[in-house]
């Protein structure tokens, strides 16, 4: 079972993905997330941390304020297929030697072929 600040990090993630390349004022996000500024600014600097989101410093109406929007390792976890924790060469006991002490390899391995070519 999630968190309620895994809760919130995914649906921050998500309205910043729906939000797109020009992000959001920082605090615009906490009204749209129904959060006050503490809560949100715990998130915002972790999920920066993680590079999941970056913030970009800027006046706004006089203000020092921060642009948020994704970050360049949240477009990196989505492109990972799912069935990654698949792929056979993690089940293989011929991992270690694949490629170099036995001829098999992952151009020609059978296994991992047919795995690519979604066969059962
Ligand atoms: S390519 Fe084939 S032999 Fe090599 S580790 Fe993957 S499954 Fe095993």
């Amino acid at each position: 079972m999630s968190s309620v600040p895994e809760i919130l990090e995914r649906r921050l993630l998500k309205l910043l993905s729906k939000i797109g390349d020009e992000g959001i004022l920082q605090k615009e996000l906490w009204k749209k997330l129904n959060i006050d500024s503490r809560k949100g600014i715990k998130i915002v600097r972790r999920l920066e941390k993680q590079g999941l989101l970056t913030r970009q410093s800027i006046i706004h109406r006089g203000r020092k304020t921060y642009i948020v929007k994704l970050g360049p390792k949240y477009y990196v976890k989505k492109t990972i297929p799912s069935d990654v924790v698949n792929v056979p060469c993690f089940f293989c006991n011929l991992l270690e030697d694949c490629g170099e002490k036995i001829s098999v390899n992952p151009i020609n391995c059978p296994k991992l072929n047919s795995w690519l070519a979604g066969d059962p």
